[in-house]
């Protein structure tokens, strides 16, 4: 059957961003594909990680993949650095990218803007995006708008390996929800929520006590106006809010609009608040669940042989057709 590859990087805590734009299509897409979450580790560290944070954050990340409702059963649920041939086959597609398409990556110039030192991972990241990907011949990869130009990349990349050394890779399409696929931050409806931001007040985490929730929700900055409406280009940050609100709840932006007609943004706030609450009670009792049970380490066990399993076959592929001698 067809295969699915996402991850989400143990840089911080996971935001309301991640689980509208990612999670909720990765535990959508889990019975109806051969599925393979990774937690990205090896992503995380292209901006400094402090050895105990990115240790907890790691096995947090893998929790919260359960307790939003995968099943280990079904998807493969494994960390990055588990897998060598992730580095390897990154170290290959970095061999074959151009500085000049990896300088055009909209995250690279986030990432780095105003900084005196970048590293270097950030720059090549998307080669080892590229390889996550290609290595489980995904058809389907479910991220959040941002990654879009990335994958485009790792589609050239697939294809530049192809056409070079034969019919090798699956070219991957980009699997974005309708609706959430940019949840932007609570303080600037210009910038993407991120969980790496250093204003804790920017994003929802999905481990927030529900006080603090309704406490973020309620200063979330909106414009002057006053009326509920759904116009991104006018009221971007109510239209964000609404976003959150349709896909924590289960409701089209419409009917939150017409829900809410006549109303202020006092009313509308308050009802948000309660309704991401509401969504996050059951992920959060399942995580507390799932991480005293010590459980997570077998399930990355067991996620890593069936990762690897399949990594290995598809590097040990790419190294023939490259034309690495064999170790014989
Ligand atoms: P960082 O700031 O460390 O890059 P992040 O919040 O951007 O953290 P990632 O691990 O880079 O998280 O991305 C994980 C997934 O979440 C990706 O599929 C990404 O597209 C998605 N995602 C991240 N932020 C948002 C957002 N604001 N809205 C929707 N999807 C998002
Ligand atoms: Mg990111």
């Amino acid at each position: 059957s067809k295969r699915v590859l996402s991850g989400i990087q143990p840089s911080g805590k996971l935001t309301l961003g991640n689980y509208i734009g990612a999670m909720l299509n990765f535990v959508a897409l889990q019975h109806e594909y051969d599925c393979f979450f990774m937690v990205p580790d090896l992503h995380a560290v292209t901006v400094p990680q402090e050895p105990a944070a990115l240790r907890e954050q790691s096995e947090s990340v893998a929790a919260l993949y359960v307790a939003a409702g995968l099943d280990p059963k079904e998807a493969a649920i494994f960390m990055q650095s588990h897998v060598p041939a992730h580095a390897e086959l990154g170290w290959l597609l970095t061999t074959m990218s151009y500085m000049g398409e990896l300088e055009r990556m909209t995250q690279f110039k986030d990432k780095s803007e105003g900084k005196e030192a970048v590293g270097a991972g950030l720059f090549v990241y998307p080669a080892l995006m590229a390889a996550d990907i290609l290595l489980y011949k995904a058809n389907f990869v479910p991220v959040g708008d941002d990654q879009k130009q990335h994958l485009e990349l790792t589609r050239d990349l697939a294809g530049r390996f192809n056409h070079r050394h034969g019919d090798t890779f699956v070219i991957p399409e980009p699997f974005i929800p309708k609706v959430g696929a940019r949840i932007m931050s609570l303080e600037d409806g210009t910038k993407k929520m991120s969980k790496s931001s250093p204003s804790s007040g920017s994003y929802i985490s999905l481990l927030d006590p529900p006080d603090d929730i309704r406490k973020k929700i309620s200063r979330a900055k909106t414009d002057m106006g006053r009326e509920i409406i759904f116009d991104v280009q006018n009221k971007p940050e109510v239209s964000n809010l609404m976003s959150i609100y349709a896909q924590c709840s289960d409701k089209t932006v419409e009917q939150v609009q017409a829900a809410y007609e006549g109303l202020g943004y006092g009313a509308f706030k308050k009802d948000l608040g309660e309704v991401i609450v509401q969504a996050l009670e059951p992920l959060q009792r399942k995580y507390a669940d799932i991480r005293s049970s010590g459980e997570i380490r077998h399930i990355l066990r067991d996620g890593a042989e069936r990762a690897n399993a399949v990594a290995e076959s598809t590097l040990a592929a790419v190294k023939e057709a490259m034309g690495f001698l064999p170790r014989g």
